[in-house]
């Protein structure tokens, strides 16, 4: 089970028939504290099917009430998640224990979801976009945002990229190529949503506050973690072509992204 996940870029490698080895799988316990991870798998049709096997009977029943694809992206994500924490807690994935609540409405079908284990605070985010999934865990019992997006979206980039970045970064980013400017514009997205779902800070709020730049190469920073509360933002490689993931730890967090 765990070499699909590692094949995390061999799903897509496999289904343009080439081929990677997998590597070995981490388990057992976490690393020391001011730790976090996040790992990545390109949803498909034979990861979904594997992944069908480790849910619990309610995220079944979820998966089965919603169409496809999103039916494949939950399926995955979640499966994704089981087989990290089961790996880290010692348990068959579709046994550990994970509750959602939603914030709004209380309703236990959706909404965030949180690992209930006994004698652990870790903390939960996961994210999905276009044929990519993301969990991060954080081990310290910090809040984590893990945010990835895809670049076939092109609904709302135009309104999102002056909100994110001032006069002289819009002039830099227009400088360059069409692909150019959309990867740096979801890097800085995905940066934002991540610091907002870490932190609780407000997405809007979180695009004005997150203080991104643009090089001439292309490449985004933010800000750093003492302009933002002490939030750590990330850019991590995303796990697909075409993709862009971003993670938001408390500073100085040791983040494992292989
Ligand atoms: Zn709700």
């Amino acid at each position: 089970m765990t070499d699909l996940f590692r094949a995390t870029g061999d799903a897509g490698a496999a289904a343009a028939g080439t081929h990677r080895p997998a590597r070995p799988a981490p388990a057992g316990p976490p690393p020391d504290g001011g730790s976090a991870e996040v790992r990545q798998a390109v949803v498909g049709p034979a990861l979904a099917r594997h992944c069908a096997a480790l849910l619990s009977p309610a995220e079944r029943a979820r998966a089965a009430r919603t169409r496809p694809p999103a039916r494949d992206s939950f399926t995955v994500a979640r499966g994704l998640l089981r087989s990290v924490l089961g790996g880290r807690l010692g348990l068959h994935p579709a046994r550990v224990p994970l509750a959602a609540r939603c914030p709004a409405c209380g309703g236990r079908d959706h909404g965030p979801v949180r690992l209930m284990a006994d004698g652990t605070d870790w903390r939960l985010s996961v994210s999905h976009a276009g044929l990519l999934v993301a969990v991060a865990v954080d081990y310290a019992g910090h809040p984590v945002g893990v945010d990835v997006e895809t670049a076939a979206r092109t609904a709302d980039t135009r309104l999102l990229e002056p909100r994110l970045f001032g006069p002289a970064q819009r002039r830099r980013l227009a400088r360059l190529s069409p692909g150019e400017r959309r990867t740096a514009l979801l890097t800085a997205w995905t940066g934002a949503e991540s610091y907002a779902k870490a932190s609780g800070t407000p997405l809007g709020a979180a695009l004005a506050r997150i203080g991104a730049t643009v090089d001439d190469d292309g490449r985004v920073a933010v800000a750093r973690p003492d302009a933002l509360g002490g939030w750590w933002v990330r850019a991590v490689p995303a796990g697909a072509p075409g993709h862009v993931a971003s993670v938001t730890t408390r500073d100085g967090t040791r983040l494992r992204t292989d």
